[in-house]
């Protein structure tokens, strides 16, 4: 659906979303953990049909030198839109959105993160968004924190994050972009699942203080959800490079054994 074809409703009579999730259903999501070669971590996420790639470089020598930080690693973070993210062509220059919401994910990030590990260092973090399509700013958390884990930084736990909105004065969790657009309003959360504590916690729209306890732990168990999806998807990844390394070794076993037997092949010449 194109930005300007707004949905008639947003709720059905029934009490469904237009999409026909319930108020407390998230889109179907899927993560996955070392999806690049080339960075210390990687990992993707489909949310519905947001679609986000998240990078990690690091610990490593930070540059420019008048960044660093004497008692802990810098963390960089970079939040991008790609130019055919969004229908609408996506300018390339960062924006200030961009600029923001890079801002916010890192504040979202640091406090699970033992970064005074690293004095003087620089972790890096580059999320690309390659199809937008509502939540992206939680579903880069996600990603990033995947990506983190990925790497190998220490950390206290994973950060899972959600949205939860308004739709005709219903709560509703994991916003898409027509209900982020067209909506009442939404609050970004993100969680440390170990203490509860909120690393992120942002408004938009105006809600009742009722409704924003609601939301908040509505949010709070969606995020637990995502917790448990972030679990699996670094224990797949693991188990998945266990199989390949045991592979490995066996192919090691086999080319001995080429050897022994080219080897033997040689000698039965010279006889
Ligand atoms: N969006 C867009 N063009 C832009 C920026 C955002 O179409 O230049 C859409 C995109 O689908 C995004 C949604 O608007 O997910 C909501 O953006 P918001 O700033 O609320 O951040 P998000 O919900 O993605 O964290």
């Amino acid at each position: 659906m194109s930005p300007e074809q707004k949905p008639d409703s947003l709720m059905t009579a029934e009490g469904l979303r237009f999409d026909g999730r319930r108020p407390d259903e998230m889109r179907p999501i899927q993560m996955e953990v070392g999806v690049l070669k080339t960075a210390d971590g990687s990992a993707s996420i489909r949310q519905g049909k947001t679609y986000i790639l998240a990078a990690v470089y690091g610990p490593r020598e930070l540059h420019p030198r008048h960044l660093t930080l004497n008692d802990r690693a810098y963390l960089r973070v970079v939040y991008r839109m790609a130019t055919f993210s969004v229908p609408d062509r996506k300018r390339p220059a960062p924006s200030r959105r961009e600029r923001e919401i890079s801002m916010v994910i890192a504040n979202a990030l640091q406090p699970a993160l033992f970064l005074e590990e690293f004095p003087k260092a620089v972790v890096d973090v580059f999320i690309q968004v390659i199809q937008a399509d509502g939540g992206t700013r939680c579903a880069a958390i996600n990603a990033a924190s995947l990506a983190l884990a990925d790497a190998g930084i220490p950390m206290k736990s994973l950060v899972p994050s959600v949205a939860v909105g308004k739709a005709e004065g219903t709560l509703i969790v994991d916003l898409g972009d027509e209900e982020d657009k067209y909506g009442q309003g939404d609050v970004p959360m993100a969680i440390l699942p170990n203490t509860n504590e909120l690393t992120l916690l942002q408004q938009d729209g105006s809600f009742t203080r009722e409704e924003l306890v609601e939301a908040i732990e509505m949010g709070v168990n969606a995020c637990r959800y995502l917790h448990e999806l972030q679990k699996d998807a670094l224990k797949r990844a693991y188990s998945k490079r266990a199989t390949e390394e045991d592979d490995d070794e066996e192919d090691e076993e086999y080319d001995d054994d080429l050897e022994t037997d080219l080897g033997e092949a040689d000698i039965m010449e010279d006889e």
